[in-house]
């Protein structure tokens, strides 16, 4: 099978297992037990990632706190709402923001959700016309997991704080793959997470300016200066942060060679295959995305024709329930093109040859299903 999800996860490089490695045996101290060298050993690598992390998103160490994955970065950047406030977030942000935002609409909290473009981008005017004097925070994503949008988060950031009102962003599918300079994007919380940029599952971050005290979801001993309570995963730290260091060299060339690779693979889908049609922007994308919609198929089907490639239809975590994604749907798809769409993350892994293939068995597929849907 040619991995072709990307945006799900990625496999953890070699070299970032390598460095994990000792952190489960050898070197398995709690980072939370100074008392004595195993613990000091675990707590000293721990602040040593935290230091490469920050130094990677232009932030100071005392500004990022480890978690179990952007899922929770982003369920703590929304516990910083209270009732009577308002909340505003964009109609294409991933569950994990558009969850925890209904809940807290259920405790009194008020939400505005933004619309976007065609291409799913946020408008700053939009944004600027949704504040109200109560409104607390906005969390719009840096890039797209389904359509790979990249979003104007320097803008919409500045604005926010011109307004007094703190900017969050979900750069789970950005960080690592396009430059983002906290020392100069005004953005006041910023969630990661290391399984998309080839490092291992389960473990995240939240970047929290200083002066914004982030609230916890759990509480318990205290670790993460109180913000995440739990044991440290220290292997996972230390993976993450071997991982965003393997990006500080690789990502710009990883960038434009994927960038190729996808551009080369749409103009043959849409020669190709009729009644193909490309979800989100050309420019202002994400290098390995690419979103098609099929008239006449069924993206199930298609998936599934697909043999030698594993594809999906959109986000993992609501894959399984079945309906249209509601990321193309807020972009004005319709239901039936929607049902019909494939999402295609290319990584390190794919080459030009396998573009070949993938277009050829995306025609075929598509014809074939057509012929017997037909008959
Ligand atoms: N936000 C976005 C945009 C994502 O793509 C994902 C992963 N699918 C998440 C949040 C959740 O990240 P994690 O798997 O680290 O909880």
């Amino acid at each position: 099978m040619i991995y072709v999800d990307h945006h799900s996860t990625t496999p953890c490089d070699p070299r970032v297992l390598e460095r994990m490695l000792p952190f489960f045996s050898e070197r398995f101290g709690n980072s939370a037990s100074i008392t004595h060298s195993q613990g000091r050993n675990a707590a000293s690598a721990v602040e040593e990632a935290r230091i490469s992390l920050a130094r990677f998103l232009g932030a100071d160490s005392s500004e990022i706190y480890f978690t179990a994955g952007a899922t929770e970065s982003n369920n703590i950047a929304l516990n910083l709402l209270d009732p009577g406030q308002h909340l505003i977030v964009s109609a294409i942000e991933h569950k994990s923001i558009l969850e925890p935002a209904k809940r807290l609409e259920s405790a009194g909290v008020s939400v505005t959700i933004l619309p976007v473009d065609r291409e799913g981008f946020v408008a700053p005017d939009a944004l600027a016309g949704a504040i109200r004097p109560n409104t607390r925070l906005a969390s719009v994503m840096a890039a797209n997991s389904e359509i790979g949008t990249i979003e104007p988060i320097r803008e919409l950031a500045s604005l926010c704080r011109e307004r007094g009102v703190l900017f969050h962003t979900d750069a789970t599918q950005a960080a690592g793959k396009i430059a983002l300079d906290l020392g100069t994007i005004p953005c006041d919380l910023l969630s990661f997470s290391a399984h998309k940029v080839y490092g291992p599952k389960g473990i995240g971050g939240l970047f929290v300016r200083r002066g914004v005290r982030a609230r916890p979801l759990v509480v318990g001993g205290g670790q993460e200066r109180g913000v995440r309570s739990g044991t440290v995963n220290v292997p996972g730290v230390v993976g993450m942060a071997a991982a965003f260091d393997l990006r500080t060299s690789e990502m710009a060339e990883e960038g434009q060679r994927l960038t190729i690779l996808r551009n080369d693979l749409w103009d043959r889908l849409l020669a190709a295959i009729p009644g193909a049609s490309v979800n989100g922007p050309r420019g202002l994308r994400l290098a390995g995305n690419l979103n098609v919609s099929f008239e006449r198929v069924e993206a199930e089907s298609l998936i599934h024709a697909m043999r030698r490639f594993s594809l999906s239809s959109g986000s993992a975590c609501s894959s399984g329930e079945h309906g249209p994604s509601p990321v193309l749907r807020a972009i004005g798809v319709s239901e039936a093109l929607a049902r019909g769409s494939i999402r295609i993350g290319l990584g390190k892994s794919n080459t030009a040859e396998q573009m070949t293939m993938l277009a050829e068995d995306l025609t075929h597929s598509v014809e074939r299903i057509r012929r017997i849907t037909a008959v």
